[in-house]
């Protein structure tokens, strides 16, 4: 009975499990009737397996599957089964259990993998947005500068005209102290540089006028700095008429075709 039990012991889980081949079966069988100790087994693994069949879906294996599975349970000789239960192990010996749990271990790390790189993503669109700004402000900055270039180029262009004129500007009653001073050339254009102009008073600009023998003829826009001054490079028609003055009108902003406001400064041409 003993040497009996001995070798029969590990076979009470497939026999628990109706595993058993008929004559292994009938084997074990007629153990059972003189061991209590198998029997006890038998009856625990029946239990277990009971309440595992409540606590699954009641869904039953395909019965090639089944044989399948627990011919690898009996069909592992170097991995000792144990005294209760069983445990469903792949070729390796890896418990299903660990593989499933190696898996959910594996599906968490790569979704907070992918949250990383969606950070990272988002990180690097707001860096590119910001270069984008700053190459757009650079854009800006070498196109103002080109601007404040060519009218510094275009001013010395004035002062060294051949046919350059002067017109000193002398302020009128509503802006006494006021000074400016114009240098004209028909081709060049004219540079005008003024002083001590009032504040504009909202929505109001200073327009300067060419003032020839026909009609005053607007050279532009000014507005000055906070302490009432600026220079100022205006291009001029080419075939204006010679001027016989020059003067700074207030405007409404934006400027008008012909002059409206009243004068803040006039002057008239006079040999260099
Ligand atoms: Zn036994």
């Amino acid at each position: 009975m003993n040497a009996a039990h001995g070798e029969l012991k590990h076979d009470a889980a497939a026999y628990a499990l109706g595993a058993l081949e008929p004559a292994e079966h009938a084997a074990f069988e007629a153990h059972l009737a003189m061991c209590a100790e198998c029997a006890a087994e038998v009856k625990q693994l029946r239990l277990s397996a009971g309440a595992l069949a409540h606590a699954v879906p009641q869904v039953s294996p395909p019965p090639a599957l089944r044989a399948k599975i627990l011919g690898q349970v009996t069909a592992t000789p170097d991995v000792p089964r144990p005294a209760s239960g069983v445990v469903v192990r792949d070729k390796r010996g890896v418990p299903a259990w660990l593989q499933i749990a190696a898996m959910l271990v594996i599906g968490a790390g790569v979704f907070l993998y992918a949250q990383r790189m969606q950070a990272r993503v988002s990180n690097l669109e707001a860096q590119l947005a910001r270069a984008q700004a700053q190459v757009a402000s650079a854009d800006r900055l070498i196109a103002d500068a080109r601007t404040v270039a060519f009218r510094a180029q275009a001013a010395m262009g004035v002062f060294a005209a051949p046919d350059v004129a002067r017109i000193d500007l002398a302020g009128q009653p509503v802006a006494v102290s006021a000074r400016a001073r114009a240098l004209w050339s028909r081709q060049r254009g004219m540079v005008f540089t003024v002083a001590n102009l009032p504040a504009l008073p909202p929505g109001r600009v200073y327009q300067v006028w060419v003032v020839t023998a026909q009609a005053p003829v607007s050279a532009g826009l000014l507005t000055p700095d906070a302490s009432g001054g600026g220079s100022v490079y205006f291009e001029t028609p080419v075939d204006i008429l010679p001027p016989v003055a020059v003067a700074v009108t207030l405007e409404p902003a934006g400027g008008v075709p012909a002059p409206t406001g009243e004068r803040y400064l006039i002057g008239t041409p006079s040999p260099l």
